[in-house]
């Protein structure tokens, strides 16, 4: 299978050390290529637009369901929308980069039907529900009450962690991160 068209998906409860993983991936392949969403949620501390997230109103996260620019959408959050863009995978491709997507379970699950062969997906999974949220307070982004609602979605998430490619148990951050440089690199060269 040539470079072009593949996705790889990072998928994980939040928490579960996704985004340290996925920044490991970047740094250790050229061929990558972060695939930034849409979100309608706030900046958070020195989180930038059209890097981490392009951010935008709810309106216009609308318009552009309705002109069918995503290749999936999830409300993540009660109120929070976040999507894919096409746009922002074509332009990757059009780069012969792979784009990498971190996003949410059923976000996971939905592209990886529309695109059975060319996507890999990895569910990084927490040692614990107890220790995911040790994670979450000493991260100290949410308050108790976002948090409470992260461990319950995340209890939710890890049932359908059979749905992927492959699982990688984030024990230790170190260890987890050369397996999943093997997943990938053994993925890029297929
Ligand atoms: P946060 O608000 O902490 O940045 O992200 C919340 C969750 O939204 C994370 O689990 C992240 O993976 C997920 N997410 C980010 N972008 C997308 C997206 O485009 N689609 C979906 N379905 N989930 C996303």
């Amino acid at each position: 299978m040539a470079l072009a068209n593949k996705i790889i998906i990072i998928t994980a409860p939040s928490g579960a050390g996704k985004t340290s993983i996925t920044r490991h991936l970047m740094k250790t392949f050229p061929q990558l290529a972060f695939s930034v969403s849409a979100a309608t949620r706030a900046a958070r501390g020195a989180e930038k637009d059209g890097v981490d997230y392009h951010f935008m109103s709810e309106e216009k996260f609308n318009e552009k369901i309705q002109n069918n620019e995503f290749v999936e959408w999830e409300m993540v959050y009660q109120g929070k929308y976040y999507g894919t863009l096409r746009s922002e995978l074509e332009k990757i491709w059009a780069e012969n980069k792979i784009p990498v997507l971190d996003i949410d379970v059923k976000g996971a699950i939905h592209i990886k039907r529309q695109y059975p062969d060319s996507a890999l997906t990895i569910f990084i999974d927490p040692p614990s529900v107890e220790e995911l949220r040790n994670r979450l307070e000493s991260r100290g982004t949410e308050n108790a009450v976002a948090i409470d609602a992260r461990v319950n979605k995340a209890t939710y998430e890890i049932s359908f962690k059979n749905h992927f490619d492959k699982t990688i148990v984030n024990d230790q951050l170190q260890r987890a991160c050369a397996e999943a440089e093997t997943i990938v690199k053994e993925f890029i060269s297929l």
